[in-house]
Parts: structure tokens; C-alpha cells; sequence
């Protein structure tokens, strides 16, 4: 699977506003160090990156797909309002319902963005492999039935 090029390929397709950019992309640890399937960070300003869990390598393409757009529109937020960053991340970090509504937006923006179904295919692998996380409750973007709710055409697999 190459990574670099589903990321340009998404970029060049529904995110005109990173192609400037410089994103780096790669499978790692991330659940055994993160407890997520996917993560984002910066190097620098302009520069990101996107970490993939190793276990990720042989799902289907459309959860990866998912997963790589719902963090570019983390990083989309965080270019568009970069003084409230270092605030933002602590308060991410400590309070669960600040944690909550950031994810659950990040998820409505991938919809908005086309990404409906790719963002259903995701949900449905959390549930069926949830991180530790998830089992606890701690994991807080959109479910499989708010999807269902919202009814869009992917969720009605
Ligand atoms: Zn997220």
C-alpha cells in the first residue's frame, strides 16, 4: 500500500487548501504508544505528519482512507487558527468533552468533504477492533449510529 500516494491523491481531490503542504506519511507503533489507530502531529509550522498503525497494512483502502481524512481535517483546523494550537491540544488532552466535540467535528467535515462512506468502513473496523480507549468510553468522535442517524448514503450498508 503506498501511502504517499493515497495521501496526494486525496489532497489533490478534496483538499486544494494543503497542497502547499508538506505532510509526511508512514505506518508505525501507534497503538502500542498511543492507543489510536491513526495520529497527526507537526514538525514544524507548515510540516505534519500522519502515523498509521503497523496492523492497518492489510485492511481495505477505503479505511485508510477514512482514517487519513479525518486527520487532515484536524490538520486543516489547526492551519486555520494556530494561535489557539497549544491551547487547544491541552485542552484536548485534559477535558474529554473538549476532546469530544473536537472529534465529532472533525468527523462531520469529513462527510462534508465526500468522505461519508470511507469515515462508515472506519467506524465499523473501531467497533470490531476497538482500542483500549474505545472500550473504555474514552473514544469520542461520531458512532456507527450517529452515522446511521445522519443517513447518508454509506452508512446504509
Ligand atoms: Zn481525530
Amino acid at each position: 500500500m503506498n501511502l504517499q500516494r493515497i495521501l496526494s491523491e486525496i489532497v489533490v481531490k478534496s483538499f486544494p487548501e494543503l497542497k502547499y503542504i508538506k505532510i509526511e506519511i508512514d505506518f508505525n507503533n501507534v497503538l502500542e504508544e498511543d492507543d489510536a489507530y491513526f495520529i497527526y502531529g507537526t514538525f514544524s509550522k507548515n510540516e505534519f505528519f500522519i502515523d498509521l498503525d503497523k496492523s492497518l497494512k492489510i485492511v481495505k483502502k477505503e479505511i485508510i482512507v477514512g482514517g487519513i481524512v479525518h486527520e487532515l481535517c484536524h490538520i486543516v483546523w489547526e492551519l486555520n487558527i494556530p494561535e489557539f494550537k497549544s491551547k487547544d491540544l491541552k485542552f484536548y488532552k485534559i477535558i474529554p468533552k473538549y476532546r469530544q466535540r473536537d472529534e465529532k467535528y472533525t468527523d462531520l467535515e469529513t462527510i462534508l468533504r465526500g468522505y461519508g462512506s470511507e469515515l462508515f468502513s472506519l467506524m465499523d473496523y473501531y467497533q470490531r477492533y476497538p482500542t483500549r480507549g474505545y472500550k473504555k468510553g474514552t473514544y469520542s468522535g461520531l458512532t456507527v449510529d450517529d452515522l446511521k442517524k445522519i443517513n447518508f448514503q454509506g452508512a446504509r450498508k
